[in-house]
């Protein structure tokens, strides 16, 4: 048979004691083995094989007795194995089964058979011969195929994991380090043999934003988490990596493994901050020239008024309502970069949200002569908070209705107290928000890129300074839209402090 050179292994030596057999009733013998049976004389021709040899290569005993072995070969290998088999004759020895050797046989229909064998010389009615038994090892090979795909997609994983330039970690539940890849050796400056076994929050002194025992306890409770750390590298550096975390379980559901998968944001943070400085800065600058041209155009306006030249004050007019909307720009920079910075001031006072409501209608209807905006739901209702970043977000959410309902119609600004907040809606029948662009529509610098409404000016930056607002307010914001049919905005505010049932009724 057919030796593969790369598993070949040296044959075990076995004395040679020739069995001695009689061809009298051999074949019934024969026929009990499990493996396919051959006997060949010293010429390699058949002289008697058993059932399972059918079954194996599907020839019959008659069309294989007195046939030369090698009929049981594929054909590239016949004139190699004479040689062999000429050479075994010489030194007979026995050569068990399972040692390794890769062999193949061909069946009567020309198909390959991956075959395992085992040798031993013996005498039939006293004349030397050689009996084969050979195994069909088709399922053996098979699963040692499947598992040598296996490790090769293993390999292939951690090569891709070794090459991430995230850093990955898998901890045990108690936190000690099992894995650590080489981005985490670059990042942090530890090699894996260095840190395997210890404690990874220690030896990362790691800042968590809502304590270690908070992050475990939602961790089991999630199986994942998500957000910022702050780790130490080994030079003392401090990275900001945002950190995804995911809890592995095993079969009985008890915590396997934690893994890790921190991406270095330091320098991103970095950027932003900086970016966010110039803003400030470039708003700064922008705003007090834009405020003193505004005074000026406004007492040209009056004195051309007085003059009696209506038609210059009138043009005039419309400068000082484009330095409006400049000045609101500018005011929307310097909110953002004050709200990221921490320094947006605020005051909390008690006040009646129906006048606040009122407030904003009155000043947001002077601006368009083609909306309507009408008020739903009446009643007193006091709370405490900020009333005048709840105005610039009403006030926010009006001018958005008015300026994308371009062919004018009514807005609605509605509230309702429910048992611990009230519901503000602003409605509009204006151009929609395309479904796509609707869960980033509170992100910063987002706008929505339809055709459509790149026609309209704007830094995208009001709702996200509204919904920034309203989440420090501790209440929710929210939109519901249908592109082409118009938009409405949600707001919820809690009713907090003591008395807040009083506070919330509508007188
Ligand atoms: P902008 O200054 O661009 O209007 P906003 O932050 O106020 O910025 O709004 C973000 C984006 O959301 C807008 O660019 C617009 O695409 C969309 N949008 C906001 N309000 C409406 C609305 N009422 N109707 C349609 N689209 C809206």
């Amino acid at each position: 048979m057919v030796n593969f050179p790369e598993r070949e292994k040296p044959s075990v030596a076995i004395p040679f004691v020739p069995l001695q057999v009689s061809s009298l009733n051999l074949h019934l013998l024969l026929d009990l083995s499990p493996d396919a049976l051959v006997i060949v004389d010293q010429a390699g021709m058949i002289v008697m094989v058993n059932e399972q040899v059918e079954t194996v290569f599907g020839y019959t005993h008659a069309e294989l007795v007195g046939q030369p072995l090698e009929c049981l070969l594929p054909h590239q290998f016949r004139q190699a194995h004479i040689a062999h088999r000429e050479h075994y004759f010489h030194t007979p020895r026995t050569r068990p089964m399972g040692m390794g050797l890769h062999l193949l046989g061909q069946r009567k229909d020309g198909t390959e058979v991956p075959v395992e064998i085992s040798l031993r010389p013996v005498y039939l009615d006293g004349v030397s011969h050689a009996i084969g038994a050979i195994r069909d090892v088709t399922p053996q090979r098979l699963a040692e195929q499947e598992r040598l795909h296996q490790l090769q997609r293993i390999r292939q994983q951690t090569e891709l994991i070794n090459r991430a330039h995230d850093a990955i970690l898998v901890l045990d539940p108690t936190s000690h380090i099992i894995s650590w890849n080489q981005g985490a050796e670059h990042l942090y400056g530890w090699t894996s043999s260095e840190v395997n076994g210890l404690v990874s929050y220690d030896l990362l002194r790691t800042r968590f934003p809502l304590g270690r025992a908070a992050l475990t306890t939602l961790l089991e409770q999630e199986g994942q988490w998500e957000g910022e750390l702050t780790h130490t590298c080994r030079d003392g550096r401090p990275v900001v990596v945002e950190s995804r975390q995911l809890l592995v379980r095993d079969e009985v559901g008890a915590p396997q493994a934690v893994l890790e998968i921190d991406r270095d944001i330091t320098e991103r943070l970095e950027l932003e901050r900086r970016k966010d400085e110039f803003i400030g800065m470039a708003g700064h600058e922008l705003k007090t020239p834009v405020t003193s041209i505004k005074t000026y155009v406004q007492v040209l306006q009056e004195r051309l008024s007085i003059a009696g030249d209506e038609a210059s004050a009138t043009v005039l007019a419309k400068v000082d309502t484009q330095l409006t909307t400049l000045t609101h720009l500018i005011n929307e920079l310097l909110d953002v970069t004050k709200m990221t910075t921490g320094i947006l001031s605020w005051q909390e006072e008690q006040f009646d949200l129906e006048i606040l409501l009122q407030e904003v209608v009155e000043d947001l209807q002077q601006t368009t002569a083609r909306h309507q905006i009408c008020r739903r739901g009446t009643g007193h209702v006091h709370i405490s908070a900020d009333r005048e970043r709840i105005g610039q977000v009403l006030a926010n959410l009006l001018s958005n209705a008015i300026k994308y309902t371009p062919q004018g119609g009514t807005i609605t600004l509605g509230f309702e107290v429910e048992e611990q907040r009230v519901q503000l809606r602003v409605q509009d029948c204006g151009i929609g928000i395309p479904i796509e662009s609707q869960p980033y529509i509170f992100d910063r610098f987002f706008r929505a890129s339809s055709q459509e409404h790149e026609t309209f000016p704007g830094l995208g930056l009001g709702l996200y300074l509204a919904a920034e607002i309203i989440k420090r307010l501790e209440g929710k914001i929210w939109v519901e839209s249908q592109p082409g049919a118009g938009s409405t905005f949600f707001v919820t505010l809690p009713l907090q402090g003591e008395g807040a049932g009083e506070k919330g009724e509508r007188q």
